[in-house]
């Protein structure tokens, strides 16, 4: 049997008639920058993450970047934030001057250690940036209390987190600023690349509208220097028209975890941790095992597609080393890099599909 990580093709043909349509409806009314559907996404998007005012942005790495930017981060200022993650998120930092301060990782739930942030805390810290990693909500109660006690802004990087909730609480209810990707494989994918930022603050909303159009803040005004970043209307219309499969296909995630959950509880595998009153919502099922290059190995050759997110902590790469960090540094997080294979998890796989993972991967280790 072939397990595949992602199935992008078959979402699409699922779906076809409709996207083929909304694409074709964008063609028609040639309005391709700021058209009707990034409107429409905007609002339906922040409606759903809990927060008043989205703003569709050309990529998750720009949301973050103007996001922080509209917060007033910049040089001179340190940002704290996880060592591992996709690069984007320390990137977006530097990229605006500011200095990111890394903080180790719960090895459980593969988020930042929240119980380890105050120590981590200078004069000049100015803002958390926290990830909701693979799908779990970082505790929002936790982060608001440490902002309100040291007066820091509240970013979050939801790029894998459209839908989760916390104890009721969506992903952009908290905070100054939260961002999603809407990068082709992520929970709710584009056809290309593209981001939001979406706040509950009206002047973060309005500096992030006119960060996107070159810092504009009416035609020929320029306020600040800003960016070529917009939302296309084709890659709205897309996002549109899946919107609506949104929830079920969490659901599938879901389902897909429960089964994992079923089969490989009581196993040597470590299976991911899920905090009280998480609503996880898997845009990666990641377990972890010492022998992980042998299992992964093990999975390819009998067809199950698996992928190691991420190999690499990214305090020691080179773009970071003028932060003076070490190997060392972040145990758990580095012992992450080492242990964990993410496995298939996207809706479009079938119970057959997941049950024959689950029984490939207790075959290795029965045979380790
Ligand atoms: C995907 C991702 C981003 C950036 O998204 P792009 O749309 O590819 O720029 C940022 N942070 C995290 C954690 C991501 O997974």
């Amino acid at each position: 049997m072939r397990v595949p990580l992602v199935d992008l093709r078959a979402q699409y043909l699922s779906l076809k008639e409709t996207i083929d349509a909304a694409i074709a409806h964008v063609c028609e009314t040639a309005c391709f920058i700021d058209g009707d559907a990034v409107h429409k996404l905007e609002s339906e998007i922040a409606a759903l993450s809990g927060a008043r005012f989205g703003i569709g942005v050309a990529s998750g790495t720009d949301a973050l970047v103007l996001a922080l930017r509209a917060c007033g981060i910049g040089p001179g200022d340190e940002v704290i934030t996880t060592p591992f993650t996709f690069g984007a998120t320390s990137e977006a930092i530097m990229l605006v001057g500011a200095r990111p301060v890394f903080v180790d990782i719960d090895l459980c739930t593969f988020n930042i250690d929240v119980a380890r942030i105050e120590q981590a805390i200078t004069p000049r810290t100015r803002a958390l940036l926290p990830v909701d990693l693979f799908g779990q909500m970082v505790d929002r109660g936790q982060l608001q209390e440490l902002c309100k006690r040291y007066n820091l802004k509240l970013i979050i990087d939801a790029a894998q987190a459209i839908g989760a909730k916390q104890r009721g609480i969506r992903v952009a209810e908290t905070g100054d600023a939260t961002i999603l990707s809407f990068y082709p494989t992520k929970n709710l994918g584009a056809f290309g690349d593209g981001g939001m930022v979406l706040t509950n603050d009206a002047e973060i909303a309005s500096t992030v509208r006119m960060l996107r159009v070159h810092g504009q803040s009416g035609y020929g005004h320029y306020e600040v220097i800003g960016y070529t970043s917009r939302l296309d209307t084709l890659q709205a219309a897309v996002l549109l028209a899946k919107l609506p499969m949104l929830e079920e296909w969490n659901e599938a995630r879901r389902q897909h975890a429960a089964l994992y959950q079923t089969f490989l509880a009581g196993t040597s595998v470590t299976l991911p941790g899920i905090e009280p009153g998480n609503y996880h919502v898997y845009h990666q099922y990641t377990i972890r095992h010492p022998q992980r290059d042998a299992l992964q190995a093990y999975l390819q050759q009998h067809g199950v597609d698996s992928k190691v997110f991420y190999p690499q902590p990214l305090h020691i790469q080179p773009p970071y080393a003028s932060l003076g960090y070490h190997l060392g540094d972040f145990p758990c997080a580095e012992r992450a890099t080492r242990e964990v294979l993410s496995i298939p998890v996207v809706p479009e796989l079938t119970t057959e599909q997941v049950e024959y993972v689950a029984e490939c991967i207790c075959n290795f280790l029965d045979s380790a």
